[in-house]
């Protein structure tokens, strides 16, 4: 089949898969020969369903997005009978539930990239609503990355008034019981990814859809034991897992918890929000601060794990440390700053060590 786009054909190689709304090809382009993917959306099936809205914004969404981790759309356009949208290809499918439980860091190389993904669009104030092992896809090179916009929203204004979006299984006690929204919603599903990839099998699984709502809301969490499994990373599935949305961890205190720390630490991957936490401890504290070029860290290093940050008040100590990624020479901070502390609820200080270590100081 051929396919007509805007100055350009495209000849429609195979089926990737199917939605709820379009069918995915596999096209390539006739003149470059590079391949995309290509979504199609039949207008009946549109107007059937009266979702030219949700179609609008998931296209408004995903084209305004520009991020590794999330599968780009280049571009889209119509004819009589449908709309076609042409998205970066991504070969190697979508993840799927692992037959047999991952072991803590192969949790984490999935766990990172898809975090980073979803860093972006909160920062960028979209949330997801669909996060699932279907919606992400798996590049030719490996990379993770986030499809599927049609339950996306941009938020103007919080909380976002609910409506029943997403897959039961992913969703959180506020989207079952129709309360209002907020980011914590993709953070709910982010904790339901981490206990499938660490348990191989959902947290809550009725027979039935009233039976699994029921358990969404009112069922304890139940960790199945596991002799391997660092505890960090169990307390982290927990505070994803809290009912209520206002106690459940924010992505930048995902990113601050000590699973988190530790891992990146150990992949040599920089954490953005480790930086600034660290930069507020610097200048809370008028310490002076050496720092040298990363790269004499570029080989992932079990040691570096155990190097800790310099901080040094009399500016003698020339350890290097692993502060920032682009920096070429050293650099010295000298401030005093008047923000207080961040504020954690009470809950959180089992999970996270953030607060406990800016008070040490
Ligand atoms: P639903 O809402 O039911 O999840 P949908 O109609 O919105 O589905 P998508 O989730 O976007 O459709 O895509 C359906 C399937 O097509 C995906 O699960 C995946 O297998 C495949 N697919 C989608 N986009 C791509 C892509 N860019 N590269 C490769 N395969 C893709
Ligand atoms: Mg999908």
């Amino acid at each position: 089949m051929i396919i007509y786009g805007p100055g350009q054909l495209y000849q429609s190689i195979k089926l990737l898969g199917s939605g709820s709304f379009g069918s995915v090809y596999l096209v390539k382009e006739l003149n470059t020969k590079q391949e995309y993917a290509c979504k199609i959306i039949s207008k009946n099936h549109i107007s059937k369903y009266d979702a030219s809205s949700m179609i609008q914004n998931e296209i408004r969404i995903q084209a305004s997005c520009n991020h590794k981790n999330i599968v780009k759309l280049y571009s889209y356009w119509e004819d009589c009978t449908n709309i076609y949208i042409l998205l970066e290809y991504c070969s190697k499918g979508h993840l799927v539930d692992p037959k047999t439980p991952f072991n803590d860091d192969d949790v984490f190389q999935v766990f990172h990239q898809i975090l980073s993904g979803v860093n972006y669009l909160h920062q960028n104030n979209i949330i997801h609503r669909d996060l699932k092992f279907e919606n992400i896809l798996i590049h030719e090179d490996g990379t993770l990355k986030l499809c599927d916009f049609g339950w996306a929203v941009k938020v103007e204004q919080l909380p976002v008034p609910n409506v029943m979006c997403g897959t039961t299984d992913y969703m959180p006690p506020e989207v079952v019981s129709k309360c209002c929204l907020d980011f914590k919603l993709d953070t709910w599903s982010l904790g339901i990814l981490l206990y499938v990839l660490l348990y191989g099998r959902f947290p809550f699984k009725g027979d039935n859809q009233d039976q699994l709502i029921r358990q969404i809301l009112y069922d304890q969490l139940i960790i199945p034991s596991r002799n391997d499994t660092n505890e960090e990373l169990i307390n982290l599935i927990q505070a994803l897992l809290i009912k209520n949305s206002q106690l459940r961890p924010s992505i930048e205190q995902i990113y601050l918890c000590k699973w988190m720390k530790f891992n990146m630490k150990l992949h040599n991957i920089f954490n953005h929000y480790e930086n600034e936490q660290l930069k507020l401890k610097v200048k809370q504290k008028n310490i002076t601060l050496k720092v040298v070029h990363n790269n004499q860290y570029s080989t992932p290093n079990k040691k570096m794990v155990n190097s800790h940050y310099l901080e040094s008040k009399n500016d003698i100590d020339h350890k290097p440390t692993s502060f920032g990624k682009n920096h070429n020479s050293c650099r010295t901070i000298k401030s005093i700053s008047t923000n207080p502390s961040p504020q954690i609820p009470s809950q959180m200080d089992k999970f996270f060590n953030f607060l406990e270590n800016i008070q040490k100081i």
